[in-house]
């Protein structure tokens, strides 16, 4: 394409290795002609009363502007009396599904070399409600909150995602047959939601089962769509199929079409400004972005020239066994584009 109006993004670096992880982003995106305008914005040092959390209004007001951007990891600060920041950002931007593609990198070796699924878990209720208290001395209780609403609206965007990226199968993670309510409820909704997606497989995997199965062969499946616990545990799960959580790339998607890509990792204070990150994991979040922009043609070269690097094997970074630098590796990539 010779289109060069350039995209507004929201970009948040964040703490330890973001800022040089973002760094490579810029650097392989201008490389391969991808212009965005990115909005970057760091977390604040005081508490912002509009938001009660050290994110600022203005930088939730840039996601919601943009309806587009890329998160680096952010260090929780220490302290009570304020909202985690992943939590703040999730409320205030209704980020509804969280989407990370998991598929095997060829030439990273791991247990598996057939991986290539979808996660797509609710991130707004559940057991995430905060809903806790204790009744007696001696029992406390949690509530688990599914409502029609979220349930819905996650099943639509899982087979939304599945058609759209030419998958063919769509399976519900559930444990209705104990939480006969709750997860009853949620597998009516998708139940709901495949009716209107014919061309699409559905089928209902009880947890426990769907563990065994993903640990045995992977490759048995496609997008899996599941309430908030079931998909931490099991996004977690997938991640260590193909190598761990410094290679996943996620996607969270909000009201309105906002879609605002992370890196699943946390900010590596152990390594943080030594030149030593792998950038791999926000790269391919990028990649998630172009592609929720419809830009498949950018994502693919970006994504083949990331996966080749790590292929050849020449430039690594420590944590894949190799010595190379963050700079060094970024720009191998830049030079397989
Ligand atoms: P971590 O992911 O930062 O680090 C765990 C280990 O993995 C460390 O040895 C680190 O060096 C390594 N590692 C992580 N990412 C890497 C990368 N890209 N390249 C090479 N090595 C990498 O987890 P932690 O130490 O538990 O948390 C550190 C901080 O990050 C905490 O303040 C935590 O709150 C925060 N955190 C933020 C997020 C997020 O913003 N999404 C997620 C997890 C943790």
């Amino acid at each position: 394409s010779v289109d060069t109006t350039p995209i507004r993004a929201t970009l948040f670096p964040g703490d330890g290795i973001g800022p040089e992880i973002a760094e490579s982003v810029k650097k392989v995106f201008t490389e391969a002609d991808v212009h965005i305008d990115w909005e970057e914005h760091y977390v604040g040092t005081e508490i912002d009363p509009r938001t009660q959390s050290f994110l600022t209004w203005e930088s939730l007001e840039s996601v919601r502007r943009n309806k587009i951007g890329l998160k680096g990891p952010m260090a929780t600060p220490i302290g009570k009396g304020h909202r985690s920041l992943n939590l703040t950002l999730r409320k205030e931007l209704n980020l509804y599904a969280n989407v990370r593609p998991c598929y095997s990198l060829p030439g990273y070796k791991t247990r598996y070399d057939n991986v290539d699924l979808v996660t797509i878990r609710e991130n707004t209720e559940g057991e995430y409600s905060g809903l806790e208290h204790q009744v007696v001395r001696g029992v406390v209780e949690s509530l688990k909150i599914i409502t029609r609403q979220a349930s819905l609206r996650v099943a639509e965007y899982a087979f939304h995602y599945a058609k759209a990226h030419g998958r063919e199968r769509v399976s519900a993670i559930h444990k209705a047959n104990i939480m006969q309510k709750t997860d009853g409820l949620f597998l009516k909704c998708c139940r709901e939601v495949a009716e209107k997606y014919p061309e699409i497989k559905y089928e209902e995997v009880v947890i426990d089962n769907c563990c065994m199965m993903l640990v045995k062969n992977p490759a048995l499946f496609d997008v899996l769509v599941m309430p908030n616990l079931y998909g931490d545990i099991i996004s977690d799960l997938c991640a260590g199929l193909i190598g761990g959580l410094g290679l996943t790339p996620s996607c969270n998607i909000g009201e309105g079409g906002i879609a605002l890509a992370e890196a699943v990792h946390g900010s590596a204070p152990d390594i943080a400004g030594k030149n030593m990150a792998n950038p791999t994991a926000l790269l391919l979040s990028a990649v998630t972005m172009l592609r929720h922009l419809e830009l498949h043609d950018k994502a693919d070269r970006i994504q083949d020239a990331i996966l080749k690097t790590i292929a050849d094997g020449k430039y690594r970074t420590a944590d894949l066994g190799g010595s190379s630098t963050t700079t060094d590796f970024t720009k191998a990539i830049c030079d397989h584009l």
